[in-house]
């Protein structure tokens, strides 16, 4: 008899996006005439950057020709793309980073996802409430959740509430936690943590000896100054963190798939006689052993982005986001309500009237102005009383929801 990992069926069934699927039918059968205008994507909407599609037309006809062909490559990532990542998302703002820290993948989903693998089942994991899904449930596919408590709540995860009261900006644990997921500028809520406020988690985990697992999937939103692009401008981070990066929302690579891991040399984690051993070694590890490389085409994409022409269209897409974010978010102070985010990140965190709760509040927006929105409840029970609006729409789309708003 083949016995099952029985983490799996302790998971409660998403009913998230499912349960908005039913709702958007249920209006499209009442109102058939309805416009619906759909904002509560995490997807992108433009087409990808000239620059990344000219490369992989190039890279697709190298494939064709013996001379020029390439099979398997490095699993970490060829060194063409490890070197540009290095030199232009590190140096650049004088970071130290060598190619061998940069482990090339097909997205952060997989990377953060998979990580869990290095780490002990025993350790505490604290993360941040609400939160990208993806690390609740794969912890607690792990076994390091515990048990799902009465209120969805798992009984062994730490849940670091960011909410009105402290401005997002979640509070240093009071018991010792080992791993710490943090994703600043922050999906769902839109919100960041400024230089000062991030170097209270490296000084926090330099003195418990846990590890960051630090996703700046939306580094490239970031239009303010005292907002870290990489937890490694802050000093001591290389020692106590990992840091996740993905082309998907800042070049449109949702569907082509390209992310990296970043984990330095002297990042150290602890067996239980206490030693030391690097976790660059241990991912290099598992990453050699359970993924067989990003295909050369897409990697091929993926440098482009950093090349002259690359950059300005990669600018240009985070730009048209970042104005609808704008869009959104004075178009919902306009119209009187309560918003967070939009400034560094393209969603808009906006907080329902006065006692109506995350879903009364999005089928308020669904029925009255046929616009559809993700309940903050799905994210976690700090998110309830909250509704994202994501700005990956068109701008036409965006607009025409601001005036049904409005
Ligand atoms: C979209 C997103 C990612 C990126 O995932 P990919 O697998 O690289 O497409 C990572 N983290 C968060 C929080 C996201 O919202």
């Amino acid at each position: 008899m083949t016995l099952i990992n029985e983490n799996f069926i302790k998971i409660p069934a998403t009913y998230l996006f499912s349960e908005i699927a039913k709702r958007v039918a249920q209006l499209q059968q009442q109102q058939p005439d309805a416009r619906l205008i759909r904002m509560g994507i995490g997807d992108v909407s433009l087409p990808l950057p000239d620059a990344s599609v000219d490369a992989m037309i190039k890279a697709a006809e190298e494939q064709r020709h013996s001379s020029s062909f390439r099979g398997y490559g490095p699993e970490q990532g060829y060194d063409f793309l490890r070197k540009a990542i290095c030199e232009n998302d590190y140096h650049a703002r004088g970071i130290k980073m060598e190619t061998d820290e940069v482990f090339v993948s097909d997205g952060s989903k997989s990377d953060t996802g998979n990580i869990g693998d290095i780490f002990s089942a025993d350790n505490k994991v604290a993360i941040t409430d609400p939160s990208y899904p993806v690390y609740v449930d794969t912890n607690a596919m792990a076994g390091r959740a515990g048990e799902p408590g009465e209120t969805g709540a798992w009984t062994n995860i730490v849940y670091l509430p960011c909410n009105e009261a402290n401005q997002f900006v979640p509070q240093l644990p009071t018991e010792a936690v080992d791993l710490i997921y943090l994703c600043y500028p922050n999906n769902p809520t839109g919100t960041t943590l400024t230089r000062d406020q991030l170097k209270k988690w490296v000084e926090y985990a330099q003195e418990h000896k846990s590890i960051i697992l630090f996703d700046a999937a939306y580094e490239a939103f970031i239009t303010e100054e005292n907002v870290p692009h990489s937890i490694y401008e802050i000093e001591g981070a290389r020692e106590v963190a990992i840091e996740f990066r993905s082309f998907s929302k800042t070049a449109g690579f949702t569907g082509t798939r390209c992310a990296y891991t970043i984990v330095p040399r002297n990042l150290m984690a602890f067996t239980r006689n206490g030693d030391a051993i690097a976790l660059n070694r241990l991912w290099n590890r598992r990453h050699t052993t359970k993924f067989n490389g990003t295909s050369y085409v897409v990697q091929r994409a993926a440098e482009a982005t950093y090349s002259p022409e690359g950059k300005q269209q990669v600018k240009a897409l985070i730009a048209y986001y970042m104005e609808n974010a704008r869009l959104i978010r004075e178009g919902l102070q306009r119209a009187g309500y309560t918003v967070y985010g939009g400034i560094n990140a393209p969603y808009v965190w906006a907080k329902a009237p006065t006692g109506m709760t995350s879903w009364a509040y999005f089928d308020y927006l669904l029925n009255e102005k046929q616009l559809v929105t993700t309940p903050g409840a799905g994210f976690g029970a700090s998110g309830e009383g909250f509704v994202r609006f994501s700005a990956f729409g068109s701008r036409e789309a965006t607009l025409e929801a601001m005036k049904r708003m409005e």
